[in-house]
């Protein structure tokens, strides 16, 4: 993907935000032994890899977590020594991989566990995998699901312990979001008693996703997968907004007006020609497009433009939007999509909701277009 330096639109990282969250969780952890791993999948949540890893190291983080093995590394590459544990499924045909970059992987069956071993064994200089084995607890994602299958698994891997090393053990909740903790409860219960069925603890026993660090922080376990709250964002959204430390945002999105115009009073902006001015009317164009994230949905939302909120009217196109402006302002004036500007303000959480998806998807869906700027 081409970058887009040369125009004025930007992803603003504040890298001191995520410093500052993570810290602020490791206060919470302090006199307990459990590390941080912070999830760094998607391009860091849309806030690129790279500087997001320096500065969760920075304040930190003992190890990340990534979603695919590609993630893994590319943080290799760059020279990040901590562990890496994959939380999606590796193919055990990329197992030599793996074990040259020293990454820990996810495991939730035995076939899995016997189709790695067939491959390992054949190796001139084989290393153990690390492992660590997901739990389904009621996820309904990956993981076993079934106690046996799980004893037979540990078991598989203590007879080849040569080729297998048992790191962890973990599950994922799908509602530790949720103010009625009945599921998440029922999920606890079923992992604990999966947990139960091995004879020994692992070296990392982990359950926590943002949402159970900040609201079910008894459940802990040794290793939070910090996602979300690290980049700032509630991981609830609006549901709940009780927390035990402050969570600071770490992403803006900025543009500039390229174009301003005045348009009479019945005129058409965008294609389908689906608005008209109603009176004469100032119009801006700003460089940003459904090509960068921006989605056609966010047609009707508001931007900032010196402090005051700007309608986008008009389609959003691939790479240009307009809006209409209180009065003239110059080509090079400052427009803010997410962040501050004077005294208004329009969070994800905004541009999720009117959006009708989540804050997650926003920042995720922000392309590679886009520079990122780090403050
Ligand atoms: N753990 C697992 C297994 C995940 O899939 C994710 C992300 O979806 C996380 C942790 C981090 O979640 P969050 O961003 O809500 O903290």
């Amino acid at each position: 993907m081409t970058v887009g330096y040369l125009r004025p639109t930007r992803i603003l990282v504040d890298q001191n935000a995520i410093y500052e969250n993570i810290q602020n969780e490791l206060k919470e952890l302090e006199g307990t032994e459990t590390v941080i791993f912070p999830v760094l999948k998607a391009n860091a949540y849309g806030h690129g890899l790279l500087p997001v890893a320096q500065a969760a190291q920075a304040a930190g983080a003992a190890g990340f977590c990534v979603a695919i093995l590609d993630e893994a590394l590319a943080l290799r590459r760059a020279n990040f020594t901590v562990p890496i544990l994959v939380l999606g499924i590796t193919q055990p045909s990329e197992i030599e991989l793996v074990i040259a970059n020293q990454i820990s992987v996810t495991v939730g069956s035995l076939e899995w566990l016997q189709a790695a071993y067939q491959i390992v064994q054949r190796m001139a200089y084989p290393q153990p995998i690390h492992i660590h084995l997901s739990v389904d607890s009621g996820m309904g994602r990956i993981g076993f699901r079934d106690a046996t299958e799980l004893l037979a698994a540990y078991t598989f891997i203590k007879t080849h312990a040569k080729y297998f090393d048992l790191e962890g053990i973990f599950t994922h909740f799908a509602t530790a979001d949720d103010p009625d903790d009945t599921y998440f409860q029922e999920q606890r219960a079923r992992f604990n008693a999966m947990l139960a069925v091995l004879p020994e603890r692992p070296r990392f026993v982990h359950v926590s996703n943002s949402a159970t660090s900040l609201w079910h922080a008894a459940c802990n376990g040794n290793l939070i997968r910090m996602g979300i709250s690290m980049y700032g964002l509630n991981p609830s959204g609006n549901t709940i907004s009780k927390l035990p430390y402050p969570l600071k945002p770490a992403l803006s999105l900025e543009s500039e007006l390229v174009f301003v115009k005045k348009v009479q009073a019945g005129s058409k902006i965008g294609y389908g020609a689906s608005y008209e001015a109603v009176t004469d009317e100032w119009i801006g164009t700003i460089p940003i497009g459904y090509a960068d994230g921006w989605s056609r949905r966010m047609q009707g939302s508001t931007v900032l433009v010196n402090g005051q909120r700007c309608e986008i009217v008009g389609r959003i196109c691939m790479d240009q939007l307009m809006i209409r402006l209180p009065q003239q302002y110059p080509v090079g004036t400052k427009v803010v999509l997410v962040g501050r500007s004077g005294d208004e303000e329009i969070t994800l959480q905004e541009v999720a909701e009117y959006a009708d998806t989540i804050h997650y998807e926003i920042i995720c869906g922000l392309s590679d277009r886009l520079p990122r700027i780090y403050t």
